[in-house]
């Protein structure tokens, strides 16, 4: 299944779109961005180990208490000539700081391992994909056993803002246009979808399936599918 969310919806819940999308009018990321740390001295050895990179500190999700499930992250930003990357590396940091505060209370996080910043069409991919048809092309192009998947494109079409392959079917990943991919209530509701959770009819639910400024909140049900399907499905990603 493969959950959306349309800007659309029927006639008698157009009263109540127009008020969502009124609040998707997503304020500027507040402050200025953090500082990054000191990058870690490379290793001179010639064959690094196969391992997950050591992040700093301030950017792991690793917890002493052994409830805490870390979960490692990639995101792929899309560039192109005329536009620079949907999604900064700062700007990837500052949201995924932002989606461990949503998450928290369920004691789950996530750590940025990779980024990168790539023009699709080297790749032969659109930058505004038709997600229908392109979604698993994009998800094969960047997904591995290691990290879940964040691809932050241009427009997807069809009125679309982001879509997420849930459990059960690979490749797997999120696909979110650039107007919402520095938003860390999409991105985490997307992240939600991921790890096994449906929409939620709740205007204070991060899985609402309309997303506004007060749907952050998880209940201790979706805390339980979410941290049953990662020790299920996403062992790999654990950190
Ligand atoms: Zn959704």
């Amino acid at each position: 299944m493969t959950p959306v969310k349309s800007r659309f919806e029927p006639l008698f819940q157009a009263i109540l779109s127009l008020f969502i999308l009124s609040s998707c009018q997503w304020s500027p990321l507040p402050g200025d961005p953090p500082s990054l740390p000191a990058p870690p001295v490379e290793n001179q050895n010639p064959a690094p180990p196969a391992q997950p990179p050591s992040l700093p500190e301030s950017l792991s999700c690793e917890s002493p208490d052994p409830e805490f499930q870390c979960l490692a992250l990639k995101i792929v930003s899309y560039e192109n000539p005329e536009a620079p990357t949907v999604l900064q590396k700062l700007e990837a940091d500052l949201l995924v700081e932002q989606i461990n505060a949503v998450w928290k209370p369920c004691k789950i996080g996530f750590q940025l391992e990779q980024y990168q910043s790539i023009n699709p069409l080297t790749l032969g991919l659109e930058y505004n994909p038709e997600w229908r048809s392109q979604a698993s092309q994009v998800r094969a192009t960047f997904s591995d056993n290691q990290t879940l998947l964040i691809v932050a494109t241009g427009k997807l079409t069809s009125s679309t803002i982001a879509v997420t392959q849930m459990p059960g079917v690979a490749p797997f990943g999120v696909l979110v246009e650039d107007s919402f991919a520095k938003n860390s209530l999409t991105v985490g509701h997307e992240l939600g979808h991921y790890m096994g959770l449906y929409h939620f009819r709740n205007t204070t639910n991060l899985m609402n399936p309309y997303i506004g400024d007060s749907t952050k909140n998880l209940t201790s049900n979706q805390c339980g599918i979410a941290r049953s399907t990662n020790q299920r499905e996403w062992t790999q990603m654990m950190r």
